[in-house]
């Protein structure tokens, strides 16, 4: 696994808060993402990237194979492509897609790579979306050892053995999952049965959606060249248990009990995620759980409760 938060995030604070008699929960709740890739400049061991996997390419396991019942497709349901590549020998998986792709429906998460987002400059964030993400796409394909290119198939394969020194990926079979996928878009619109296809159209039918998703993008089409395959590794994010809680934010023990001057807000008790949330959190939401806690916890305090 790839390491997606920091090294500081340690759990010793959950330590901390058991010897004073806090009961700690849920911690194997942890959220991971299926599409992790190597940072080139690495600031700690391990260092992760999170890309926001694509929706068009097509994502097959480290053989080369294609993921079937049901196709991945990115931003669906974050634990199942997790539980899903990790059904897998080699816990790894691959996107496979062309540069057109990627210049469309290529991103990133994290504050480092959407200046426009965290400047909060709305009209370069329109602008990038609307104009697509060429440049971030090339400094991957310079600088991410997660990247590879090629003109054929057989070259990316040759290329994606190379890269993870095994011979496991088959390029014929590759090829070929590739062609069934594009011969079905080919078929155009009212005979394509793929999954993956059906769910293309149902995401575009949301503006947002469709201003960064391809409209039935062959993968190997030869205006669209190079083919781009991305190698991706599962990374650590967040975790959705902890510290245990009231409703005010009060610490419990083990009896269920709170425990007096005692408060834990945010992610260390579960509301980055989880918690408020559901199991299943929604994507993007988790912030707003952890600073809401820290406004309950910040009420309950003023209030007198819990406090001797
Ligand atoms: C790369 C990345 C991208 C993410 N993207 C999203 C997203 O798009 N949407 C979303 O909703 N969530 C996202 N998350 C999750 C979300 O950011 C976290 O769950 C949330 O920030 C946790 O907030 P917090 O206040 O609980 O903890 P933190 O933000 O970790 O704050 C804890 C603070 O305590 C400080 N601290 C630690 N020890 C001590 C000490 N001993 N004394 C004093 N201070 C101390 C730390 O320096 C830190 O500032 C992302 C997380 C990561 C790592």
């Amino acid at each position: 696994m790839l390491n997606g938060s920091i090294p500081e995030a340690d759990g010793k604070l959950l330590d901390r808060a058991e010897e004073l008699g806090a009961n700690i929960t849920h911690l194997e709740k942890m959220w991971n993402y299926a599409a992790g890739v190597r940072h080139w400049e690495p600031l700690f061991p391990n260092h992760g990237l999170s890309l926001v996997p694509a929706k068009s390419p097509l994502w097959v396991n480290y053989q080369g194979r294609r993921f079937v019942d049901p196709p991945l497709v990115g931003a669906y349901d974050t634990l199942m492509l997790v539980d899903r590549i990790c059904q897998e020998k080699k816990k790894y998986s691959w996107q496979v897609m062309n540069r057109k792709i990627a210049n469309k429906e290529f991103a990133v998460s994290g504050a480092e790579f959407n200046p426009a987002v965290r400047d909060k400059k709305m009209l370069a964030f329109i602008l990038r979306l609307l104009k697509g993400n060429g440049e971030q796409v090339q400094e991957f394909i310079d600088h991410c050892p997660d990247f590879v290119t090629a003109g054929t198939v057989t070259e990316l394969a040759a290329k994606m053995n190379a890269l993870t020194g095994t011979n496991d990926v088959d390029a014929r079979r590759l090829e070929r999952d590739i062609a069934d996928y594009d011969d079905n878009i080919e078929r155009g619109t009212k005979l394509q049965n793929d999954d993956q296809l059906r769910r293309i159209a149902h995401v575009r039918q949301y503006l947002g959606d469709r201003l960064r998703t391809c409209n039935m993008a062959r993968i190997v089409d030869p205006d669209a060249m190079p083919l781009i395959a991305i190698r991706m590794q599962i990374l650590t994010r967040k975790s959705l248990g902890g510290i245990q809680v009231d409703l005010d934010a009060k610490v419990l023990d083990q009896q269920g009990n709170p425990i007096p001057n005692l408060f834990a807000v945010g992610e260390a008790c579960g509301f980055g995620g989880g918690g408020m949330h559901g199991k299943r959190a929604l994507e993007g939401t988790f912030l707003g759980g952890c600073v809401y806690s820290g406004r309950v916890a910040a009420r309950a305090i003023n209030s007198g409760q819990g406090v001797r």
